[in-house]
Parts: structure tokens; sequence; C-alpha cells
């Protein structure tokens, strides 16, 4: 008799161990999930962030402001630290730094871009990591696979070595993807919060985006490259409703 009712005790308590494990892996999924999509965890990540409009970005840390890529903006807070992509005009635009930038300015530019520049020059190709004034910063790929000038040549070849950043503000990995397409060196990017272009035509499009949003390790997205000019609003809306990453649309300061 015992025989028969201990397997069948065991199976029991082995079920009810299953069920308990499995409410806790549940449970803990959850409060993760909530933890990274909750208002208060994406204010926290975003707090620092300031959309500028198209991929300009204002990043407030403590004791210091980091642009990147200034455009058509209009005065702001003097700058510690200016991060520039590429040399194309609305990336690299010497009239906007000019309002943003003084004498302790440090710019680090691709080196396509640095010669539009004057002052405090360092210049990187894909793949530097480097810490200024407490910042450290790792340059990484931007290129364009299925964008196209005219045939055959890319609008960002990869051989330019244009960049995208990484950089870490008060404890926050913060991935500018610069001006690129979906590119597998995304996959190695470990982040809190992806800056990611969604315009299309010389950048991702929306559906591209949630694609590379899929690939790099971020808890948020923030869409950029419209708002002054290329793509639009919709856009970055588009992205929200399709990315299995959640996105955040900032305000454009
Ligand atoms: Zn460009």
């Amino acid at each position: 008799m015992k025989m028969k009712t201990h397997p069948k005790a065991k199976t029991v308590y082995i079920m009810i161990g299953l069920a308990m494990t499995a409410g806790i892996l549940a449970a803990g999924n959850i409060s993760a999930s909530e933890g990274a999509e909750s208002p208060s965890e994406t204010a926290r990540m975003t707090s620092t962030i300031h959309w500028l409009g198209h991929d300009s970005f204002r990043i407030d840390g403590d004791g210091i402001v980091i642009y990147i890529d200034p455009y058509k903006i209009t005065d702001g807070p003097k700058s510690d630290l200016i991060l520039i992509t590429h040399d194309h005009k609305d990336h690299a635009s010497p009239e906007d730094v000019a309002k943003i930038q003084h004498s302790e300015t440090t710019i680090v530019a691709a080196s396509a871009a640095a010669a539009k520049f004057q002052g405090r020059i360092q210049t990187v190709k894909p793949g530097d990591k480097l810490n200024i004034k407490g910042i450290s910063i790792e340059a990484v790929p931007a290129y364009n696979t299925n964008k196209f000038r005219s045939p055959g040549v890319p609008f960002h070849p990869q051989e330019s070595g244009y960049v995208g950043y990484i950089l870490t503000v008060n404890g926050i990995r913060i991935y500018h993807a610069g001006d690129t397409d979906a590119i597998p060196e995304m996959k190695s990017v470990h982040c809190d919060v992806a800056l990611l272009p969604v315009s299309g035509i010389y950048v991702m499009t929306a559906e591209e985006a949630a694609t590379a949003a899929a690939m790099i390790h971020t808890k948020i997205v923030i869409p950029m490259h419209v708002g002054k000019g290329t793509g639009s609003l919709e856009d970055a809306e588009r992205l929200k409703t399709i990315s299995s990453v959640p996105v955040t649309i900032l305000p454009m300061e």
C-alpha cells in the first residue's frame, strides 16, 4: 500500500514545486519588465536627455553639459563636451557649435568632420574608447547597407569611418546611433537608452529601427532623425506601435 501512495504523493509535491517555481519566475519577469517600462524608471533613464530635433541632443550630467550633433539649435547652456558623428551639414554644423562652444569645450568628432571645427578637438574612429572630463565614450560604427546616393554609393559608406557614440552619464548608458542602417555590430551594443533614426531615405526606416531595437541590448528606445526637415513624427509614432522594445518619444525642445 505504501508503495502506491508514495509515488502519488511525490508527484503531487513535484507538481506543487513546479507551480511555485513557475509562479516565482513569472513574478520575477513581471517585476523586471515593469521596472524597464514603468513611467518612473523611464523618467529616471531619460531625465538628463533633451531632444533638440533631428539628431541633436543636449545631455545634462552632474556638472557637465554634453551636446551631440547640434543642428538648428537656439542658444542654450554652454557645452563642456560636443560629440559629432560625421561631416554632413545636419550633424557637423560650425554655426551651431559656435552658439555653445567656449574656450574649455572639447569637441569629439569623427575624423571626416574634425576639420570643420576649431578649438580642442579629439578625432575618433569606430572602436575608439576614451574618457573625457569623467565621461566614458565609445565610438561605434555607423553606415548604410541599403540607402544609396547613386547606384553602389551609400550616403554613409562604412569606409568613411562615421560613428555613433555610447556614453555613460550619471550611470545611464546612452547609445546615439548616428546616421546608420540596422547593422550587425548593433548586436554587441549594451545600453539603457538607444537613440535611433527612423526617417528612412538616408537612414533606417521605422520598420528597420524596430529590427535594430530588437538586436540592441537596450531598455528603451528614443526615435530621432525627424522633426527638422527629414522624416516626420509619424515615423516616430510608427516605431512606437511596432517595436518590441518600449519607445519614448521625447518632446522637441
Ligand atoms: Zn548623414
